[in-house]
């Protein structure tokens, strides 16, 4: 059969290595009907403001799958991130990213058999990009995380997990700090890890888990983890096996996959015939193993080991400009080494991937109850925090909450003294209701929010809300 597959070749040296993939891709036998497409830094010079034109996504819509070269956001032409839009846009949920010791490749870890993958919330978390100035010297970045995002990327990774055969899962978090946010994540990977008990489920705090990678990173197989965490960790994971130039990745959803390197578009290298493409290319091994095509996907796998390895064939990422081969002549010769096995390491047995259904409906999760039992209202202010204390105090006198404390980037200052604080003029006032059955209305909010904005200037306000009994909010440092 032959496949349709968009073919985005994107910026800088995206051109150099794409074409080194599709030509070694091409030539392992599989038919593919590349579609070329733009996207990226002459796409925004158009003046095409989100960087991907409708032609492409049409294309990537009819063919669902994609392999993309680097993307640039040339700084003055548009805001966002081309390559976030096309994730965001086919709802590629689940970034997949192999961290593989390749032989022949020298690193401080050579021989320490490094082999584990990162699977990454791809949409979610303050990547987001909600982002706004709270007061002029004040920013705020939501940090949004939703049950259905850890269900579906929990679910992916121990499907991933089975599909490699590998044996256990760790989920990488911040709980520890974040109870609510990175806290979901680790509450559905241990509820949805009861259902994989051929397994071994572990959760790990992300900031060890960095520091374990360092260490030992031969006792991890397969690491869950929310969207900054795992765009740290994996790039951490990449220096381990040699650097960007050999770190694959895929963009995985229910209906569309994009496959991509994780590296830029190193604009410094672009044109010179130097830049090293096995990032690129291992990502089209993994575009092969989604199309079934797990017998081609070897064959690039083994010659590219045998390449490095055996003839001992490197670029300038690994060789420096002595010795190295140019990015043609290394794409000749991993053509020319397709067939042939490296003898010590094998590739994986592969499987194909379940991909996890979760329900689509919006509110996934349904409660009994709810309550709002109070307010957090944003105020900026410069004022003494006793003296903001005292007139809210007043100003609540016959309002349905009462002011219980006023904290400062977390921290409560009042009632009471913190002499050590250092404020900045964006304070909480957190307002509880009198009556601790009552449940605030929007009108109560409303009345509430005319009596303090002569006062002070408000900029953003929070529900407290009580579900099913569980407060749906953390208390400040200090706050009983
Ligand atoms: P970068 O392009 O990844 O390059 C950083 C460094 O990584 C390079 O200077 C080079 O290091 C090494 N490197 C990257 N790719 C390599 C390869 N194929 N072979 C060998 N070495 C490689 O990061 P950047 O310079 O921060 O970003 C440049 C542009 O790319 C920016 O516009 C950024 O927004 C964009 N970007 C796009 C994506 C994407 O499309 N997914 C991802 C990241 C960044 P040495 O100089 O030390 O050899």
């Amino acid at each position: 059969m032959t496949y349709t597959i968009t073919l985005i070749p994107g910026d800088g040296i995206g051109p150099e290595v794409t074409t080194a993939a599709r030509k070694i891709i091409d030539a392992t036998g599989v038919s593919i009907n590349w579609e070329l497409c733009e996207a990226g830094a002459s796409v925004f010079k158009k003046g095409q403001a989100t960087g991907v034109p409708q032609e492409t996504i049409d294309s990537i819509m009819r063919n669902k799958v994609a392999l993309k070269g680097p993307l640039e956001t040339p700084i003055g032409f548009g805001e966002k991130s081309a390559n976030v839009t096309l994730r965001k846009l086919f709802e590629a949920y689940g970034n997949i990213r192999p961290v593989r010791e390749i032989p022949g490749i020298k690193t401080p870890y050579q021989g320490r058999n490094i082999d584990f993958v990162i699977v990454r919330e791809n949409l979610e978390d303050l990547y987001a990009g909600i982002e706004h100035m709270q007061t002029p010297g004040v920013a705020q970045c939501l940090k949004i995380i939703s049950r259905k995002g850890c269900e579906k990327i929990v679910r992916l990774a121990f499907e991933f997990a089975r599909s490699e055969g590998r044996k256990s899962v760790h989920c990488a978090t911040k709980a520890n700090i974040m109870k609510l946010s990175e806290g979901l994540l680790k509450r559905t990977f241990e509820e949805i890890a009861a259902e994989y008990t051929d397994i071994k489920a572990e959760h790990i705090i992300v900031d060890n888990a960095a520091h374990q990678l360092v260490r030992r990173p031969e006792q991890f197989e397969v690491i869950v983890t929310t969207n900054m965490n795992g765009d740290i960790l994996s790039d951490l994971g990449s220096a381990l096996i040699g650097g960007l130039g050999f770190a694959p990745s895929a963009n995985i959803g229910d209906d569309y996959a994009i496959f991509e390197a994780v590296h830029g578009s190193a604009p410094k290298y672009a044109g010179k015939n130097n830049i090293n493409p096995t990032a690129v290319l291992m990502s089209g091994v993994m575009m092969l193993r989604h199309l079934g095509e797990f017998d081609a996907a070897n064959a690039i796998e083994q010659s590219l080991y045998v390449t490095f390895d055996i003839d001992d064939k490197q670029l300038r990422d690994t060789k420096g400009t002595d010795g190295a081969i140019s990015t043609t002549e290394f794409t000749d010769a991993v053509i020319a080494n397709l067939g042939k096995k490296h003898p010590t390491c094998p590739s994986r047995a592969y499987h194909p991937i379940k991909l996890p259904k979760v329900s689509k409906e919006p509110d996934l999760v349904k409660v009994k109850t709810r309550q709002v039992n109070g307010i957090d209202v944003f105020l900026e202010s410069a004022a003494a925090v006793n003296e903001i204390g005292a007139t809210l105090e007043s100003a609540l006198i016959d309002a349905p909450v009462c002011l219980k404390m006023i904290s400062s980037r977390g921290v409560k200052l009042y009632p009471g003294t913190n002499p050590t604080a250092d404020v900045v003029d964006m304070l909480t006032a957190r307002l509880m209701v009198r009556d601790s059955t009552y449940s605030l209305t929007d009108m109560d909010i409303a009345r509430v929010i005319e009596k303090i904005s002569p006062c002070y200037r408000w900029n953003h306000i929070e529900k407290l809300n009580v579900f099913d009994g569980k407060p749906g909010y953390t208390k400040s440092h200090g706050e009983e």
